[in-house]
C-alpha cells in the first residue's frame, strides 16, 4: 500500500511529520560547528594535553596550599570569615564549585554546539539528570588527599535544587564524596542566591574555610556580579594576593562571568596595547 493511498487523516498526519523530520534534517546538515564561538575552547578543553596538564597542575598546586594552611588556625580563605575572627579552633574545610571545577560538562556543550543551539535552562537541567560529566582531571585525586588529611569536603553549586540529587548521583559515581549534607545547591527563593555568599556563611558556621576553589571569581568572593568588565577586572587586582594561594582558580573559556560583561563584536578585541 503507498502513502497516498492510506486514509487521509492518517495520510495528512505522515505528510506533516515527514516535512518536519526534513526540516530537522536540513537544520541539522548547516551546523557548521567551526563556526561556532564556542567550538575552539570546547575541542581545546576535550582534546589537548595541555587543558589537562593545566588543570592536574592547579589541583597539585592546590594540595602543597592546603597542607600550608593547616599548619595556621589563623588561615582561612574566607573574607567574611577572615573579618569576623574566632575560627582558629573550628574544623577544616575546603569549598570547591562543581561545574567546570570538579565536574566537566563538554559533553553538554558541545551537544548544543552540535545541535546550533544555545544553552538553555531546561537542556542545562536534562543534562544534570543524566549525571554523565566526568571529572575535571587532576580533582578527584586532589579531594582524596584533602580527606586523608581530615579536611571535610563542601561543594557550593549554582546548579539549583530540582537537580541535587542527580548531582550527588554524578558525583558519588565518579568517586566524590558528596551527600546531601555536604553538597549546597541554589535556591534564591531560600536565601542561597548566585552569589554564594550566603552558603560559604553556612560552613563557616562550623568550619575554618582553608581553601575555595572554584572557575569563576564569584566562587571566591562576592561583588563579582557585575556586568562591569573594568570593575570585574579591578576587583581580580585588589585580590591577587589570595589568588595561588588561598584561592585556587581553574581554567573555563567556554563560559562564565567574563563573557556576560564582554562587549559585543570586534570591541572585545584589543588590536593595539
Ligand atoms: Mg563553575
Amino acid at each position: 500500500m503507498s502513502v497516498t493511498s492510506l486514509p487521509r487523516p492518517i495520510y495528512s498526519t505522515v505528510a506533516i511529520l515527514l516535512m518536519i523530520w526534513m526540516v530537522d534534517l536540513a537544520i541539522a546538515q548547516d551546523v557548521d560547528v567551526e563556526k561556532d564561538s564556542r567550538y575552539c575552547a570546547l575541542a581545546w578543553m576535550q582534546n589537548s594535553a595541555e587543558y589537562r596538564l593545566l588543570t592536574e597542575q592547579t589541583y597539585r598546586a592546590a594540595l602543597l596550599q592546603l597542607q600550608v594552611g593547616l599548619q595556621d588556625p589563623h588561615w582561612s580563605a574566607d573574607e567574611v570569615q577572615l573579618a569576623v575572627g574566632g575560627f582558629e579552633h573550628k574544623q577544616p574545610a575546603i569549598i570547591l564549585d562543581c561545574d567546570e571545577t570538579v565536574l566537566d560538562n563538554s559533553a553538554y556543550n558541545a551537544r548544543r554546539v552540535s545541535a546550533g543551539e544555545e544553552y538553555t535552562t531546561e537542556s542545562w537541567n536534562d543534562w544534570c539528570q543524566e549525571a554523565k560529566a566526568t571529572a575535571v582531571p587532576g580533582s578527584l585525586d586532589f579531594v582524596n588527599a584533602a580527606k586523608s588529611l581530615g579536611v571535610k569536603i563542601f561543594f557550593i553549586t549554582n546548579r539549583r535544587d530540582v537537580v541535587k540529587d542527580a548531582t550527588i548521583k554524578n558525583l558519588k559515581e565518579l568517586g566524590f564524596p558528596a551527600s546531601q549534607g555536604n553538597v549546597l545547591t541554589k535556591n534564591p527563593e531560600q536565601g542561597r542566591g548566585d552569589d554564594k555568599v550566603s552558603r560559604r556563611a553556612m560552613v563557616a558556621k562550623n568550619h575554618r574555610i582553608v581553601l575555595l576553589i572554584g572557575d569563576s571569581m564569584s566562587d571566591l568572593c562576592s561583588g563579582m556580579d557585575s556586568g562591569n568588565l573594568e570593575e570585574r577586572n579591578q576587583v581580580a587586582s585588589e585580590k591577587r594576593a589570595m589568588l595561588g594561594s588561598r584561592w585556587i582558580m581553574l581554567p573555563n573559556p567556554v563560559y562564565g562571568g567574563w563573557q556576560r560583561a564582554l562587549p559585543s563584536g570586534e570591541k572585545a578585541l584589543k588590536l593595539s596595547r
